[in-house]
């Protein structure tokens, strides 16, 4: 099993948490590998919409501070949680993000309302971005980096940025403009054209670990693909390096200070998700990359002792699915975060009743499935019922606006099994078995709330994060339209994910802590591999890329200064002496 590697440090998983934990600790003049499990690297960080959530980041002059991001989190945070590490995130988000600007990358502030814009301290600048990467920049390493989310990507092919990406999933003013320019950079552009369909144009969170990874690989750090940590070595009670397996055959590395934990959350894994969620949906409706993350390294710590906390909770994404096309028994999942809240359409569980202000944040409406779930028992999936006018203008999931897709485009087999429509709303209800007169009721309910432009149940549109993705157009309330032209649609809305909050217990320097609180020396943990430093809250766009990397480079700076102070051959030797 032993290898003679030796690295200063281990980081196993290659997304924003490991990507950072690795540039910044060879950026302090350690050595690094980083061990991968997938084909690929980049994680689901690679597929994200890779916006950072940094309160104070301070990238423009503002004033925003440290007190207003406690006034918004402390106002929200209802689950107990370590306030050190909350404080850890806010001190050192700035500087993480001083740091990847300091490389030469190109992130930016975006208006981006908190999530609970009404919450005291909410703003709506702390979400970060990053401008397009070149892909061909990383050479051969150009297609092994995980490909952006489907619906980043145009007809699956074409990378689309965020600004992008909602103005065409809402054919909003100069969409065509967009697109075609989209078309004509992807095959005006013949180098890449002769290598491959895919398109060097990163953006999202491809952009961010596109960027990312030009810099790590600048530094020589190698990234070893296939290769699946299985369990962490310990060696007189400190951790000294990992097992890892490669195709079947395993063997150690070692890590003379440190191994950080990357390695996501668990929800790939469903008897974790049954042994930790209330509500433990399955994991084919989990957004992010189909059996990476299983929570390897979360049971490889439970096995040295190590504690976990926040498992409760996922980041949750309504998502819907549909057959992959031209690939026999495979089904892709669609988030449909944007889509169920937009006019002319409600969601309702299977008793045909309202549970949420559909509008609200992803994980929000998640979270309210899970308690809609866990009082009726008829939630997971419920359904969002629309009609042709919501159909004519928006997305739903993975079915684009007809002037896109057509009906007479979606395939024959797609009806009544993917998508539902009916030329009477009674009809619809008989369809996807839902009571009518329960559907009925609800909907006679929407339209005079879309004609009041108030939703006394729920608020939907009084906000301005609901506004921000709501039509324009349509008034008084952009989320709000009449469910009223036939023919009408439904499709069903999973309980879905993007990874899982809870993880390993770490602290305020992101040591992973056994279970009576004392750390475990040289073992660290980052991102989804972790308990979120916020509980279970999403407190706005980047909440889980945000810290993931500020914990990847506390992790890295916590390291260094240990190395610094006791070097490894001086601590053995003392210990042996002991
Ligand atoms: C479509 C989409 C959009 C999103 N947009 C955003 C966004 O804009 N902002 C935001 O904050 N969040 C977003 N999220 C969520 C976010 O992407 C994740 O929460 C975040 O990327 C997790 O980062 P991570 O580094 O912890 O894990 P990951 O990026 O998932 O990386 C973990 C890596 O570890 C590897 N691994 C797993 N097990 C092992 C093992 N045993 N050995 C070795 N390697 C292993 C995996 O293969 C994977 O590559 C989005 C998610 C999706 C799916």
């Amino acid at each position: 099993m032993g290898t003679n590697e030796v690295y200063d440090v281990v980081v196993v998983g290659s997304g924003a948490a490991g990507a950072m934990s690795a540039l910044r600790a060879a950026e302090l003049g350690l050595s690094v590998l980083i061990v991968e499990k997938a084909h690929k690297y980049g994680g689901t960080s690679a597929t994200s919409g890779g916006v950072m959530w940094i309160p104070n980041h301070q990238l423009e002059p503002g004033d925003d501070s440290p007190g207003q991001a406690y006034q918004y989190l402390d106002s929200l945070i209802k689950t107990p949680i370590q306030r050190d590490r909350l404080e850890a995130f806010v001190e050192h988000g700035p500087d993480m993000i001083r740091f990847v600007k300091s490389l030469g990358i190109p992130v930016m502030a975006s208006t981006w309302p908190d999530y609970f814009f009404e919450a005291p301290g909410a703003r709506s600048d702390r979400s970060i971005v990053c401008d397009t990467f070149d892909g061909r920049e990383l050479g051969d390493k150009f297609v092994l980096m995980r490909e952006q989310y489907t619906r980043f990507k145009l007809m699956n092919r074409y990378s689309m940025d965020l600004p992008e990406f909602f103005l065409i999933s809402t054919r909003g003013a100069g969409w065509i403009k967009a697109l075609l320019k989209i078309l004509w950079r992807y095959w005006t552009d013949f180098g890449t054209r002769r290598i491959g369909r895919r398109d060097r144009r990163f953006t999202t969170g491809g952009a961010l670990m596109g960027h990312l990874y030009k810099q790590v690989f600048d530094r020589g750090i190698e990234v070893r693909l296939e290769t699946r940590l299985d369990e962490i070595l310990v060696e007189q009670g400190e951790v000294s390096g990992v097992r890892v397996s490669h195709f079947g055959r395993g063997y150690d590395i070692q890590a003379r200070h440190g191994v950080v934990l990357c390695a996501g959350g668990f929800e790939w894994n469903q008897e974790l998700r049954e042994r930790y969620l209330p509500v433990p949906g399955l994991t084919r409706h989990s957004s992010t990359p189909e059996d990476a993350n299983r929570g390897e390294a979360l049971l490889a710590g439970l096995r040295i002792g190590a504690a976990t906390e926040h498992t409760e909770g996922g980041w949750w994404i309504p998502t819907m699915h549909m057959p992959t096309p031209r690939v026999s028994n495979f089904e892709e999942i669609h988030q449909a975060a944007f889509d169920v809240g937009r006019p002319h359409s409600v969601c309702v569980n299977r008793n045909g009743q309202r549970f949420v202000d559909e509008a609200c944040s992803y994980d929000e409406f998640g979270v309210a499935m899970v308690a809609d779930q866990l009082k009726t028992g008829a939630n997971t999936p419920c359904w969002l019922v629309f009609d042709a006018t919501f159909r004519s203008r928006y997305t739903a999931g993975g079915f684009m606006p007809t002037a896109l897709m057509p009906d007479w485009m979606i395939p024959a087999d797609y009806w009544d099994h993917y998508i539902f429509r009916a030329g009477s709303l009674y009809e619809l209800a008989a369809k996807i078995r839902l009571p009518y007169d329960a559907l009925k009721q609800t909907v006679a309910k929407m339209n005079q709330y879309a004609r009041s432009g108030v939703d006394p149940d729920f608020g939907r549109g009084g906000n301005a994060y609901d506004r921000m993705f709501g039509d324009p157009t349509v008034t008084p309330n952009p989320c709000l339209g009449p469910i009223e032209t036939g023919p009408f649609y439904a499709v069903a809305i999973n309980l879905g994910d993007l990874g899982t909050k809870g993880g390993l217990k770490a602290d305020a320097a992101a040591r992973v802590l056994d279970e009576d609180g004392r750390p475990i020396p040289r073992l660290y943990a980052a991102g989804n591999n972790s308990g979120s430093p916020f509980g279970h809250l999403y407190p706005g766009a980047g909440g889980t890329i945000g810290p993931a990397m500020t914990f990847g480079f506390v992790a890295a700076n916590d390291i260094a200064a240990r190395a610094r102070q006791a070097p490894q051959a001086v601590t053995r030797k003392a210990k042996e002496v002991a």
